[in-house]
Parts: structure tokens; sequence; C-alpha cells
């Protein structure tokens, strides 16, 4: 049998995370191993492994990680002095989870590019 998905366990609610948004169409937790002081992942409820899975009737989900992503920028207080929104796609990018995550760093400065 696969392994669950653990970023679809962790919006199902059955694996912990530090949740800090959620709603109908996402769920935004704190990266286990972050980063930047301010580290959060925003990923769809709805499993897509990466960016070759996206259609157009995904674009409002898209915008709406996008959305939130500020919006918690915002709150968390990272947004005045500067903040990243990185999506990895792929293996050459990073990615290592197969559910996509829109990271959201910030609370220290950060160089370019990122190799
Ligand atoms: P990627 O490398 O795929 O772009 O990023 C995956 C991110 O997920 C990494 O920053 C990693 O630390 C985070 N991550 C992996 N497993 C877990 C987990 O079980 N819980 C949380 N909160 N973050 C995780």
């Amino acid at each position: 049998m696969n392994k669950p998905c653990i970023f679809c366990e962790i919006a199902a609610g059955r694996m912990d995370a530090e949740v800090i948004h959620q709603d109908e169409q996402v769920v935004a937790f704190r990266d286990i191993h972050p980063q930047a002081p301010t580290h959060v992942l925003v990923i769809p409820r709805r499993h897509i492994e990466s960016m070759t899975e996206i259609e157009a009737a995904d674009a409002e989900l898209i915008g709406h990680m996008h959305l939130t992503a500020k919006r918690l920028a915002n709150e968390l207080g990272i947004a005045e002095s500067g903040f990243r929104s990185i999506f990895n796609f792929g293996r050459d990018a990073g990615q290592t989870v197969w559910h996509i995550h829109l990271h959201l760093m910030g609370g220290r400065s950060m160089g370019w590019p990122p190799w």
C-alpha cells in the first residue's frame, strides 16, 4: 500500500502540525524545519502533486493560496520588512513533498539567487 501523503494527513487533522489558518480550500501551518524566523506552508486541501497537474480551473485556488500568504504575512508581522513566497516544483527545484505548497518565509534578510 502507498504511504499516505503527509500534507493530506495534516489537512485532514490526522497528523500534528502548528496550524495557523484553515478554510474550505487551504490549510497553513508552520514548517517543521524553519529556514527563517517565520516559515509557513500554505497547502490546498486537495491533493495536487506538482505544477504539472495544475489546470485553468485551479486558477482561483492558486490565487487564493497567494492571497492567504499575503494575509498571513500581515498577521505575522513580516509584510513591512519583506518576505518570500516560493513554490518548489520538481526535483531540480528541491521539491521533497509531492503535494503542492507555498513557502511563506520572512523575519530575516535573504540573498538572491537561491542556490
Ligand atoms: P519542499 O522541499 O518540498 O519545497 O518543502 C517541503 C517542506 O515541508 C520542507 O520545508 C519541510 O521542512 C516541510 N515538511 C516536511 N515534512 C513536514 C511535516 O511533517 N510537518 C511540517 N510542518 N512540515 C514538514
